[in-house]
């Protein structure tokens, strides 16, 4: 497997909408394992294909799922680092509850964080890396990681809908969960 460069909004990539996945051949397992591997290692909780310089619309996540919200699962990480998913060409069909202020952080834009307020709760369809349909209903963290990294398929930025950002200080980076 190889480690991928995170890219910066220098790469214009970043900011571009990406494209359908139609194809799942061996290049794209090839690409889902290696952003696996470049997330666990960035650390990060969540990467999108844009951020690695690829135009699709696919991204990972490794979260704790919330009891009773979830149906899915693509791969079994070493315990404690939560479970891995891989979401591809998806679609948020429901947003709910009232929208929450909470603190993000992006691979993408090292150094900073912002607040975002976004919706609670949130309905996903998607396919897993095999093409099979999922859906997956989900709220607070995960459904706000969720949410960063689908605004990444449309060249969206958490500081675009940042109501403020600001630099984190050096000791403050190791806690900050990346996304
Ligand atoms: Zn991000």
């Amino acid at each position: 497997m190889t480690l991928l460069t995170i890219i910066t909004p220098s790469n214009p990539t970043l900011r571009k909408k990406a494209a359908r996945v139609t194809v799942f051949d061996a290049r794209l397992q090839t690409l889902i394992d290696d952003m696996l591997e470049t997330m666990q290692a960035a650390p990060g909780v969540g990467l999108a294909a844009p951020q690695v310089a690829q135009g699709l619309r696919l991204f990972v996540a490794r979260l704790e799922e919330e009891p009773g919200t979830g149906d899915d699962s693509d791969a079994s990480p070493p315990p404690g680092l939560g479970r891995t998913h891989v979401m591809i060409n998806p679609k948020i069909t429901r947003f709910t509850g009232d929208a929450v202020v909470g603190t993000e952080a992006c691979l993408s834009i090292p150094e900073y964080l912002g607040d975002v307020s976004r919706p609670h709760e949130i309905i996903i369809k998607y396919l897993d890396r095999h093409g099979q349909k999922r859906k997956l209903r989900t709220h607070g963290w995960m459904a706000r990681v969720l949410q960063h990294e689908y605004d990444h398929l449309d060249g969206v930025l958490f500081i675009d809908k940042a109501e403020k950002v600001w630099r984190v200080e050096l000791e403050e980076q190791a806690q900050t969960e990346w996304t």
